[in-house]
């Protein structure tokens, strides 16, 4: 058998709050992301890996789309 790992980024617009996916390429700080929704130009201020996220408690006491 076979195993394969994926890394999978979840980006979070900063105008109409929705989200979408990319996977394996990952993002830099600084980097323009366009929203594939509204357009708008975001920019990557974070990449917030589950494991920081965890040890902050945001991901078990609040969903992510609720900041
Ligand atoms: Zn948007």
């Amino acid at each position: 058998m076979k195993v394969s790992l994926e890394f999978l980024y979840h980006f979070h617009c900063d105008r109409c709050r929705k989200w979408w996916s990319r996977a394996d390429i990952e993002p830099q700080i600084g980097e323009q992301v366009y929203c594939p929704y509204c357009g708008h130009v975001n920019i990557v201020e974070v990449v917030q890996t589950f494991r920081n996220a965890a040890r902050g408690g945001s991901c078990l006491s609040q969903r992510p789309d609720e900041k």
